[in-house]
């Protein structure tokens, strides 16, 4: 299939619904024969970016090593899913400006929202004192200023939000609309 490249860049505090969102969108994808990859944050930090830690240094070089790899996959034809918290904005707009074809999807949802999934147990720990330099709690999270998508999370299911992310894919012309048939 001639597809064009492309970064889809799932921005978002923790427990938000980037994964959730991105494998969504990642299936409906590879179910049409897209070429895609999915870069996810904490399996990222299991490999190409371990050892690296959460001070802003450390933060800003995980994910530029994501966006470079981003880069690489998109100039050759792959649409990329990358769902990394990815807390400022400067960084973002740097692998932004590297890529070209970029589409940042800022997954929203209120920090109370967050904390009450707490879908990894995190939030549990950063209250207990086990977790410091947490995003949203004591460490920034700068919000993207102009998403090409912004999802909800708190208002929206995620079959709204996956098709919300797809109705921008098409308009963009990096997918067709045979993708948004049977999502939910
Ligand atoms: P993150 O990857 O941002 O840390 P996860 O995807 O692991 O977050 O968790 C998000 C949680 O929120 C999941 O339990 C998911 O089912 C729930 N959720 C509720 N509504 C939505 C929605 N519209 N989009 C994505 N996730 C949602």
């Amino acid at each position: 299939m001639n597809q064009r490249g492309v970064t889809i860049w799932f921005t978002g505090l923790s427990g938000a619904g980037k994964t959730t969102i991105s494998k969504a969108v990642a299936e409906k994808l590879r179910s049409q024969g897209y070429r895609l990859e999915v870069l996810d944050g904490d399996i990222v930090r299991q490999n190409l970016t371990k050892g690296l830690g959460f001070s802003k240094a450390d933060r800003d070089e995980n994910i530029r090593r994501i966006g470079f790899v981003s880069h690489l996959l998109t100039r050759n034809g792959v649409i990329v899913l990358v769902s990394a918290i990815s807390p400022y904005h400067e960084t973002r707009l740097e692998v932004k400006q590297k890529i070209g074809d970029f589409v940042e999807v800022y997954v929203n949802a209120p920090l109370k929202v967050c904390e009450e999934r707490d879908v990894k147990g995190l939030y549990k720990r950063v209250r207990r004192g086990e977790i410091t330099n947490f995003t949203g709690i004591d460490d920034p999270y700068e919000a993207p200023v102009n998403p090409t998508v912004e999802c909800r999370t708190d208002l929206e299911t995620v079959e709204e939000s996956v098709m919300k992310v797809l109705d921008r894919l098409e308009e963009l012309g990096y997918c067709s609309d045979k993708l948004k048939v049977g999502v939910g």
